[in-house]
């Protein structure tokens, strides 16, 4: 029996079904492993010793790659001072000032853990500065875990949804229905900095779109709220809309902030400051200084060594060696999304037979991809190490067309 067999077969003992959420293997097919040891720079060891290219980054957290030195450094420095004292350390304003400066949208900063607390904590700022209840989101948004986004109801009430309004991405004439069906009660208008809802290809924002979704929230005096949990820190360090030229007033942030250590942000605008202070929103581990220290050091690297041209330069050089290679073997795949956050579906794959075989197979081959949730690079992606995973997709495709014929 595999080590992986063996601590599952123990955590189904102890915890319910063994493993819940994200990244429980028993949701991404039966070739998974479940358990990992180790990772260093792009690579991931799981805890029977095989290796992979990593191109999941740990859902989204690892963005300089694993392990990377100069955050190990200040978290280790941190970790010796304090990390958990009575009120946070001076960590706390050197990276709020970062962010403010970082952030073009960014007039103050409000720290939290997780990337669900960063959006609850934005919505209520935006109900907390205009008094009213409803809030528009696009169908299918993740927007995290609490009960008023978890995409399960289990466990949760009606009434914790209720003030939620659905429009459709890119389609403004139905979040301008959203917020006419909510008359008048709007307090914020949510949104994706593009549409990355699992099982489905990817959607980039439209301009007009983001344009109009700002147009919009003015003119009925609602806060624009932008979850960059999942795109924020690869596709642009001031905010994912930067490149637009649309500034919301409430970034959220978590995910790539520090490098795989725990930490989220709320962003905001000077007008909503007030309402902010209002707030009575807190945590426990909220204020460690060691996570600040990994932000801090995390978004110090990705400006010096610019992370995003880096991870650009890697995920262009996966999508045309993954398209080359889908032509060869005779497959029709969409690749979707910015490169540096891809994902790949099979035309005509709606029951995801040959994404769930093709995703097994490329990590017989050792690389660690997802068969229907987008994948991430990382600033420490060489194009060696690009080359190496498209080796492994390759012979994937391969293993592929054996199954099931070329297209
Ligand atoms: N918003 C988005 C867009 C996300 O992708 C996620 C996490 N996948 C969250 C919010 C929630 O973040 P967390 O899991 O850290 O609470």
């Amino acid at each position: 029996m595999s080590i992986d067999a063996k601590l599952r077969e123990r955590a189904a003992k102890v915890v319910p079904g063994g493993m819940y959420g994200h990244l429980n293997a028993a949701l991404h097919g039966p070739a998974y492993p479940q358990f990992f040891v180790g990772g260093e720079g792009c690579r991931q060891r799981d805890a029977d010793g095989r290796e992979y290219v990593d191109l999941m980054c740990s859902w989204g957290p690892v963005v300089l790659g694993h392990r990377h030195p100069a955050v190990e450094g200040a978290v280790a420095a941190q970790l010796a001072a304090g990390d958990c004292l009575n009120g946070p350390g001076p960590v706390y304003v050197e990276l709020a000032e970062l962010l403010v400066e970082t952030v073009p949208q960014a007039d103050w900063v409000m720290f939290s853990k997780n990337g669900t607390d960063a959006t609850t904590q934005a919505l209520m700022v935006a109900r907390a500065a205009t008094g009213r209840t409803k809030v528009l989101m696009a169908h299918g948004a993740y927007h995290g875990a609490d009960p008023w986004c978890t995409p399960s109801t289990a466990g949760t009430t009606p009434n914790e949804r209720a003030d939620l309004v659905e429009f459709t991405y890119n389609d403004l004439a139905s979040v301008e229905a959203a917020a006419a069906q909510a008359e008048g009660d709007v307090a914020a208008i949510i949104v994706t900095p593009f549409k990355h809802d699992s099982f489905e290809d990817q959607e980039l924002v439209a301009a007009e779109f983001a344009r109009g979704v700002r147009a919009l929230a003015d003119r009925i005096g609602a806060a624009l709220v932008i979850d960059d949990v999942r795109g924020g820190w690869r596709i642009d360090l001031g905010g994912s809309w930067e490149p637009l030229g649309v500034r919301p007033d409430l970034y959220a942030f978590s995910k790539a902030m520090a490098n795989g250590h725990p930490i989220a942000a709320v962003t905001g605008v000077d007008s909503l400051r007030g309402p902010a202070q209002t707030l009575y929103s807190t945590g426990s581990f909220w204020f460690n200084a060691a996570p600040m220290a990994a932000a801090k050091a995390t978004i110090e690297t990705l400006r010096a060594v610019d992370g995003i041209a880096l991870m650009e330069r890697a995920g262009t050089r996966l999508r045309e060696g993954l398209a080359a290679q889908a032509a060869s073997h005779g497959f029709t795949v969409n690749q979707t999304g910015p490169v540096q956050i891809p994902w790949l579906s099979f035309e005509g794959d709606a029951t995801l037979d040959k994404g769930m075989f093709w995703a097994a197979a490329c990590l017989e081959e050792g690389v660690y991809l997802h068969p229907w949730h987008n994948w991430f690079l990382s600033a420490a992606h060489t194009d060696a190490d690009i080359d190496r995973a498209l080796q492994g997709t390759d012979a994937a495709y391969a293993k592929l067309r054996a199954r099931f014929g070329a297209d």
